[in-house]
């Protein structure tokens, strides 16, 4: 009786704790502005029952994914015997299920999984402490986050141990026919524990068997309550976090509203009557509260496995940011603002701020926007939407952002290209287009349609491949083939602007806005329906977020038009290139951000080319370094630059030629293979360069 009393004050002071630590967690998230997350349901299902119950993304890397899902796995299963040890604490009995079918299978079973926990576990240990691996000894980890792990570890291994050694203790009591120890029947591995136990007097028994049921339910008892303090809270807030997390493209950002209406009223395209922009308090994020809610709960479902820091490559060539960073950051703070909130709620201003008090410029700007981070992330977080965020704060608020990115946006403002060159000279490229030494009239949109005509496609050339060395040649040879395949296109010429990426990935909102509303109204004048552009960047920007401003379009990046006009028969390559080993760099917006990787292989493989995989390939390949504004700015402090990373990796494949399908890729992998003096040994090509060479 006086058992079932402490355990039922023990279950009721655990509930207790337990829902006031959810309900101050709720509270924080809550703090983050309001967003509806509520469409495509079912797709969000779907996603949740892959990656946070199928654990998906776990499996990439086979070990410790297999690892953490027997800790996954035998978490659910060991707590079907829970509900027994309920009953049991409750009502006073002993093994009250005993009478159910299998009893003792079932048990074994939950015996088997416990075990599969324990070997788990004690190989965590291992990894963390005695292997040390790396992810988890970086600079963010030290003191709490370390420990934690370890408490938790080393608790579930005690944990499951109890658990045994009860049944264990359980098993000969019931052999001895001792008071109430009801015959079950054996359990499997604790079999293997009872030579261990059989010698000891009945009263030990009933002590270890006593001890070993306290000590497991007192323990989960304190767990939980431990839990909402702990990186562990992931168990419960990773099936909501995948369920709400992004279903759009791991590259597309959010257009924001508030800039739309300033920006269509500022083209006329909009009547100020004040309503529109009266809401907007601060452009993006300086502290926690300035996020929607979804951010605020990623925060608190980081399970600081280091996987995104693990593939981040500014991270990986020594510089200061870590994505696993940002977010703990981000949840420290949110901590901290947070419980002062609860405490006063009137408190508007909290010292310091996540900007600059938590995350430093340096780290801010160190971000390619590669999206490695949120594509490893075991649980969907996305870091990426912090950085924008706090980077549309700096650049928009605070005017901070690295000065040579100023310039690069004041370009596009003023010239609509990132560098210094005349708009008018948007189109000369097109002048010097050659084929066997005969000119190709390049054709312009303008002048088609005045004649009535409306090509199929739009060849959206882009900044770099208007005004770049390298990337002009790439549009040239991109212009030989589609005369070769006869396609009906033209280009925009002097009309095309700079997408706005540049400006949109530093953080500049209101340009980014700006020319995306001037191009699509270009776009829209002359009824463009497709467009084919050799930049991933563009093609990304303009599929996914020119869409939302009334830019809506068919949108091919060039492999992917190569690569059907292949498959359909329609480009039939010679064997120029044929048994050329080959490299293939996969630029991120194509990519981990558009999922595209089938298309340039295939063009490959059409080409006859012997094609050698660097080790990070496809989702997990390395960024060049170039994307998120950093072409336009110094790299941050490191131990070396992320192209040279990168080429490095591709050097090592022993290939005659490195290719890509991105104009900021090319650069920078022809700056790589300058700085390591391998101009002779390795060529840099596009795979339109590549198309043209075979269709000669
Ligand atoms: S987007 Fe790329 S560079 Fe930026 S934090 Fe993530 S992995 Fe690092
Ligand atoms: S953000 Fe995701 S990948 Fe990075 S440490 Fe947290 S859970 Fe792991």
């Amino acid at each position: 009786m006086i058992y079932s009393l402490i355990f039922t004050i023990a279950l009721a002071a655990t509930i207790f704790l337990f829902y006031r630590s959810i309900k101050r967690i709720r509270t924080h998230i809550k703090l983050g502005k309001d967003i509806d997350i509520s469409d495509q349901s079912s797709a969000r299902w779907k996603k949740m029952f892959l990656v946070a119950i199928g654990q998906s993304k776990m499996t990439k890397k086979p070990i410790a994914g297999l690892l953490h899902i027997m800790v996954y796995v035998g978490f659910i299963i060991v707590n079907i015997e829970m509900l027994e040890i309920f009953i049991d604490g409750i009502s006073g009995t002993h093994r009250f299920l005993s009478f159910i079918p299998f009893y003792n299978g079932i048990i074994s079973l939950v015996e088997f999984f416990a075990i599969m926990v324990i070997i788990a576990c004690i190989t965590f240990l291992i990894r963390r402490n005695i292997l040390r691996v790396k992810r988890f000894h970086k600079p963010e980890m030290k003191s709490w986050p370390s420990l934690d792990a370890n408490i938790i570890l080393i608790s579930e291994v005690l944990l499951m141990t109890a658990f045994l050694s009860m049944n264990a203790a359980d098993r000969i009591l019931q052999i001895r026919e001792f008071g109430h120890y009801t015959n079950t029947g054996g359990f499997f591995f604790s079999e293997f524990i009872i030579p261990m136990f059989s010698a000891l007097p009945s009263s030990t028994l009933i002590f270890i068997e006593r001890f070993g049921w306290w000590f497991h339910i007192l323990g989960v008892f304190a767990f939980l309550n431990y839990i909402p303090y702990s990186k562990h809270f992931h168990v419960f807030l990773a099936f909501p976090n995948v369920f709400y997390s992004k279903l759009k493209p791991r590259t597309y950002i959010n257009n924001m509203e508030s800039v739309t209406n300033e920006v269509k009223i500022a083209m006329g395209l909009l009547q100020d009557d004040g309503a529109a922009t009266e809401e907007i308090a601060t452009f993006g994020a300086k502290d926690v509260r300035d996020f929607n809610w979804k951010v605020l709960m990623d925060a608190y479902t980081c399970t600081e496995c280091g996987r995104c820091t693990d593939v981040c490559p500014a991270n990986i060539t020594g510089k200061l940011l870590s994505p696993r960073k940002i977010v703990m950051d981000t949840r420290d703070r949110l901590e901290l603002v947070g419980n002062t909130v609860m405490k006063d709620s009137d408190k508007a201003e909290i010292d310091g701020s996540l900007l600059h008090d938590y995350i430093s410029d340096e780290e801010l700007w160190a971000c390619t926007t590669c999206n490695a981070c949120t594509e490893a992330c075991p649980v969907e977080i996305d870091q990426v939407s912090i950085i924008t965020e706090l980077r549309r704060y700096s650049y928009m608020e605070e005017s901070a952002a690295p000065s040579p990115l100023v310039a690069a946006n004041t370009n596009i403002e003023n010239n609509g290209a990132p560098w210094q060159f005349p708009a008018d000279d948007r189109a000369n490229w097109a002048d010097e287009v050659e084929s066997d030494g005969n000119k190709i009239d390049v054709p312009i949109m303008g002048d088609l349609f005045a004649q009535g005509k409306k090509p199929e496609y739009l060849f959206w050339v882009g900044s770099a491949g208007s005004y770049d060395r390298r990337a002009k040649k790439i549009s040239a040879d991109f212009i030989k083939v589609l005369n070769f395949l006869k396609v009906d296109y033209a280009i925009l010429g002097i009309e095309e602007s700079d997408s706005g990426d540049i400006a949109k990935r530093s953080g500049n909102e209101f340009t980014y806005q700006m020319q995306a509303m001037m191009n699509i109204e270009v776009l829209n004048s002359y009824e463009v329906k497709k467009i084919i552009t050799c930049d991933p960047h563009d093609y990304n920007i303009i599929l996914n977020e020119y869409s939302e401003l009334g830019g809506i379009y068919e949108v091919e990046h060039h492999t992917q038009f190569l690569g059907r006009m292949i498959k359909d028969a329609k480009l039939n390559l010679n064997t120029a290139l044929k048994g050329k080993s080959i490299t293939y760099h996969d630029p991120c917006y194509l990519g981990r951000g558009n999922g595209e990787y089938d298309a340039p292989r295939e063009i490959l493989q059409a080409l006859g080319v012997n094609i050698n995989e660097m080790p990070r390939n496809k989702s997990n390949a390395l960024c060049c370094g170039a994307g998120g504004g950093q072409m336009f700015k110094e790299a941050e402090k490191g131990d070396r630059e992320i192209f040279v990373e990168r080429t490095d990796e591709a050097l090592k494949t022993q290939s005659e030629i490195i290719v890509s399908a991105c104009p900021f890729c090319m650069t920078m992998l022809t700056d790589g293979v300058k700085y390591q003096n391998k101009e002779e040994e390795i060529k840099n090509y596009d795979i339109a360069e590549l198309v043209a060479m075979a269709i000669e």
